[in-house]
């Protein structure tokens, strides 16, 4: 398992955390539980990188995590998210010379974010996703989709700006696949924004984001070192979403300014993720261990405990601290998911409605982010529980 750091090159990836065996397949749901317990497993074995602090599951096995159109790590189900992309479009519309222009969207989901920045940019639009489930083409957005890889190389279509949200942390080669891009943007004037969990954020806190299709856990640093070491200038960087997210805005053949204000991270940025890696392997068997004990505590005392929330976070949660099923019952907002089983752990999902009827007295979240939004529908459910922050 011994790599040299994908970002840098620099140095060799040093083990820190092995998680053990975590499911494969997060984002994916089944119709029945022996199904859903019988689902694979994979590996994960943390490694940073000394000399520029990126992380990655070193254990990682591409022939095991296939993506299709059976899964679902569709974020755009929450009004949150929404409104946070929406304003995303905004920004990348206003800042960058779109109109007319091509933009290529790499891991494009549904086709949500492509369709609203065509609509609202006036560009044309391409998308790739082996998960995207609609119709294949054009259509009336300006945004052409393909389900399936985006190729490389000559295989890719011309583009002015590319975009990939919550992808590029999946692929097995992440240098690679800039180096790629920034090829075909030849001499040309291209634009790029990339958006992924910030690493930063994922390992100062329990980890439930650490899930197998992450292969790379990128912070402040490590993202610009692996974005200016393939060939981009970084224009901007920083964090979204109640600093759950990074983004990086980067340029090939563009002179000028660079757009942001902000410095470009240094030693500072590389130091904080050095130290959330050195007590990470604590504080996540610390997490997992005092959430299994709050769970019974809960249960003895007939409080129903709930989780709210069956998107890879929560699967997460699931494994490591209700492998045995305590919980009364796990709910979601995606209808899709409603009557289907996790994976590994076998939990069915419910809608939220049901909780009517069930009343637990505490429900647990893994996404603060979406705080105010769940605490509003439990309002409208007429649930009256204590709301808890795993
Ligand atoms: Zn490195």
């Amino acid at each position: 398992m011994s790599r040299t750091c994908d970002a840098c090159a620099e140095a060799t990836l040093a083990p820190f955390a092995d998680l053990g065996d975590i499911p494969v397949l997060c984002g994916v749901h089944w119709a029945d539980p022996e199904a859903a317990e019988a689902s694979p497993v994979g590996r994960m074995v943390l490694a940073y990188c000394p000399s520029c602090a990126y992380v990655r599951n070193v254990a990682f096995d591409p022939a095991v995590m296939v993506y299709d159109t059976t899964m679902d790590t569709n974020l755009h189900h929450s009004p949150a998210f929404q409104a946070f992309s929406a304003d995303l479009v905004k920004h990348l519309a206003d800042r960058y010379p779109l109109s007319g222009k091509r933009v290529l969207d790499v891991g494009c989901g549904q086709g949500e974010f492509l369709r609203e920045l065509c609509h609202t940019a006036g560009c044309a639009g391409v998308g790739y996703d082996a998960m995207y489930a609609g119709p294949e083409g054009p259509d009336a957005s300006g945004a052409e989709f393909h389900s399936g890889y985006a190729p490389r190389g000559a295989g890719l279509p011309e583009f002015d700006m590319v975009t990939s949200r919550h992808w590029f942390e999946h692929i097995d080669d992440p240098y690679e696949f800039l180096v790629d891009l920034r090829q075909r943007a030849g001499t040309r004037p291209v634009y790029g924004y990339l958006e992924v969990p910030d690493a930063c954020y994922d390992l100062s806190t329990a980890g439930w984001e650490v899930i197998y299709p992450h292969v790379s856990y990128f912070d402040a640093y490590s993202l610009v070192r692996i974005v200016q070491r393939a060939g981009w200038r970084v224009e901007d960087t920083g964090t979204l979403f109640g600093g759950m997210f990074r983004f990086i805005e980067m340029s090939a053949n563009v002179d000028g300014d660079r757009k942001g204000t902000e410095p470009v991270p240094g030693p500072a940025d590389r130091a904080r993720q050095l130290a959330a890696v050195a007590t990470f392997r604590e504080r996540h068997e610390a997490e997992r261990a005092a959430w299994r004990q709050r769970i019974g505590e809960l249960v003895e005392r007939g409080a129903r405990p709930v989780l709210w929330g069956a998107g890879s976070r929560g699967v997460q949660f699931l494994t490591f601290a209700d492998a045995d099923q305590r919980l009364a019952a796990v709910v979601d907002v995606n209808p899709r998911k409603w009557g289907r089983y996790l994976p590994v752990t076998a939990h069915r999902v419910d809608p939220p409605e049901t909780l009517s009827t069930l009343k637990p007295q505490a429900v647990i979240i893994t996404n603060p982010s979406y705080r105010n939004e769940i605490a509003a529908d439990l309002k409208r459910l007429g649930v009256e529980a204590e709301l808890l922050t795993a």
